[in-house]
């Protein structure tokens, strides 16, 4: 991953990731690396009988063409972090807004849980805790001392770990550096054993981010809504997929 170091004269982040469908599996690492790394509850089986999934990250299933030609598509869907955002301006006490960096924000302790902002998210990756998350023992011994452990009654939503991307802003000030294209590594990131998904700034045009969405090959989901995504999608090699 390419190491360029951005000016101080640089404006703030836009941070976006990219997903490669031609490299996702479907394995769901990221799935699981993102319940550890963010606290999110395992709902079980009673409870997903009645759709109720805490997942951040979900991997869409898709079928392309027709039987007996038929194959399975699967595509990562986590907070698209819109810049125009349709979750934003429903929610009556603003638990839920836009930073300078232009990831939507949610402020959990001012949630209510009407869940409006769940209602007008049309790529429905908000959760909500139906019930009091439990962690028993030893699982409490993993929880992330970074990432509050929400309550009932609490709408969440993938942050792209904006804890680790605060951290590690606060070891390169404390350096005296400048944040490195790739230094910030969201779990999925991370966890992805094809690289499938790259974490990047947008403001930096040699972001291997920003290079990746310059692919001829990149799209973004419900690009025709106006929400004005920070998740780039590139297509998979054989045929399109929607979008
Ligand atoms: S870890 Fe990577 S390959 Fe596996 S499902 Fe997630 S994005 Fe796809």
């Amino acid at each position: 991953m390419a190491q360029d170091v951005k000016s101080s004269a640089e404006a703030s982040p836009r941070w976006a990731m990219v997903v490669d469908l031609d490299r996702c599996t479907g394995c769901q690492a990221c799935v699981i690396a993102c319940h550890a790394e963010n606290n999110i509850p395992v709902v079980g089986e009673e409870q997903a009988a009645y759709g109720r999934w805490m997942h951040w990250i979900i991997i869409q299933r898709y079928w392309e063409g027709e039987y007996p030609n038929v194959k399975a598509r699967l595509m990562p869907v986590m907070c698209q972090q819109c810049t125009q955002a349709p979750c934003e301006p429903v929610c009556p006490v603003f638990a839920t807004y836009h930073n300078p960096e232009g990831l939507n924000a949610q402020i959990y302790n001012r949630c209510i849980g009407t869940r409006f902002c769940g209602s007008a998210c049309p790529y429905k990756v908000r959760t909500f805790n139906w019930f009091e998350p439990e962690f028993p023992a030893p699982l409490t011994e993993q929880l992330n001392p970074d990432v509050t452990v929400r309550s009932r009654g609490i709408m969440e939503k993938c942050t792209f770990c904006i804890q680790r991307i605060r951290r590690a802003e606060m070891d390169v000030k404390a350096e005296g550096r400048q944040l490195a294209d790739g230094q910030v590594q969201p779990a999925c990131v991370q966890t992805c054993p094809p690289s499938a998904l790259v974490f990047g700034d947008l403001n930096d045009p040699n972001s291997q981010a920003s290079q990746l969405a310059r692919s001829h090959r990149s799209f973004r989901l419900l690009d025709e809504l106006g929400t004005d995504p920070a998740v780039i999608y590139l297509k998979g090699g054989e045929t399109n997929v929607p979008g």
